[in-house]
């Protein structure tokens, strides 16, 4: 008998173990999938790189093939650098965000990394190189501790409580009664837009990836909690290829290169001061903005999604 029960027993770890492996693939398709036509090319390469050169060419895409979104979009993030991207609602900058990371396949031109179109590499090693903070975060039915973790799940303890301290959580965190093992999600204590925002910079900060997206990252905070966590999204920028989309332009005044996009394309690129000197939408879009400073802000306002 007990000869018998000694396998029956790894056979039953070894169950649990795959059920649940697929129940983290399916909390997985469920989280990132939005269309599953995107496939593995028979020979795609492993993207095996730390300081990746980005590059968009001439890129045209739209998610219906009747309506074009993107009408040729040139742009090359260099090794380790940073490129923003800025413009009005609809304008095409989260596509952008959404090709990068192949949820969508381009429809003409290509995206290549070190010269290697996305097309050819695995979309798991692509994926495992991007950390993402998306413009509306989508958080697991389960713990915060699991929801920051899997941004890298070998990660221990100290490092997840690490990361949620350089995206300024770790605090709230500590004060819910059940700390790190509170459930959220939808059937869980529901976060705030700003509470969501800062899971995913601290996931993001944990994956440690060679390139990083932030997609208006910052958005639902209010301005001062922005500030807080601006500098540290700066630090975790530094020898990473970074594309960040910003919502307010005061965050990449900074940056080398700002693309402008309208309408699908990109109307105007430069510096900050290159783009003020031209006196277009760029300038259009700071002045507005510096208005709207101006005007009194409602106090402690985290806006929710
Ligand atoms: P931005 O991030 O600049 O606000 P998006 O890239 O999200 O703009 O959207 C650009 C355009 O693509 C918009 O007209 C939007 O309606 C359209 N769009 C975005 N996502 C989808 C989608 N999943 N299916 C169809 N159209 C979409
Ligand atoms: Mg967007």
């Amino acid at each position: 008998l007990l000869q018998l029960s000694a396998p029956l027993f790894l056979l039953g770890m070894m169950y649990r173990e795959v059920k649940q492996a697929l129940t983290n693939m399916e909390r997985l398709f469920g989280l990132l999938d939005e269309r599953q036509d995107v496939q593995d090319a028979p020979n795609a390469q492993v993207l095996e790189t730390r300081r990746p050169n980005v590059r968009f060419d001439n890129v045209r895409f739209g998610y219906d093939p009747r309506r074009e979104i993107l009408h040729g979009v040139d742009f090359e993030i260099p090794a380790g650098g940073t490129v923003a991207v800025v413009g009005h609602s609809g304008s095409g900058k989260s596509t952008l965000a959404r090709l990068l990371y192949r949820f969508y396949d381009v429809g003409e031109g290509a995206i290549r990394i070190d010269g290697v179109d996305l097309r050819q590499l695995t979309q798991a090693s692509l994926r495992g190189s991007i950390g993402i903070v998306p413009q509306d975060t989508v958080l697991f039915n389960d713990s915060i501790y699991y929801n920051i973790r899997y941004g890298r799940p070998e990660a221990s303890r100290e490092e997840v409580e690490a990361a949620a301290r350089a995206a300024h959580i770790h605090d709230f965190i500590v004060s819910l009664p059940d700390g790190y093992e509170t459930p959220v999600g939808e059937r869980g204590l529901k976060l705030s837009g700003g509470e969501k925002q800062r899971v995913a910079i601290a996931r993001a900060i944990l994956k440690n990836p060679s390139i990083l997206i932030f997609d208006e990252a910052t958005s639902a905070l209010d301005s001062k909690s922005e500030r807080a966590i601006q500098a540290e999204l700066e630090r975790i920028q530094v020898g990473r290829t970074t594309l960040v989309i910003a919502h307010r332009l005061s965050t990449v005044m900074n940056a080398d290169q700002i693309l402008v996009m309208d309408a699908g394309r990109i109307v105007e690129r430069g510096s900050h001061g290159e783009l003020l000197a031209r006196q277009g939408l760029y300038t259009q879009m700071w002045t507005l903005q510096q208005s709207e400073k101006e005007r009194p802000v409602e106090k402690g306002s985290e806006v929710s999604q």
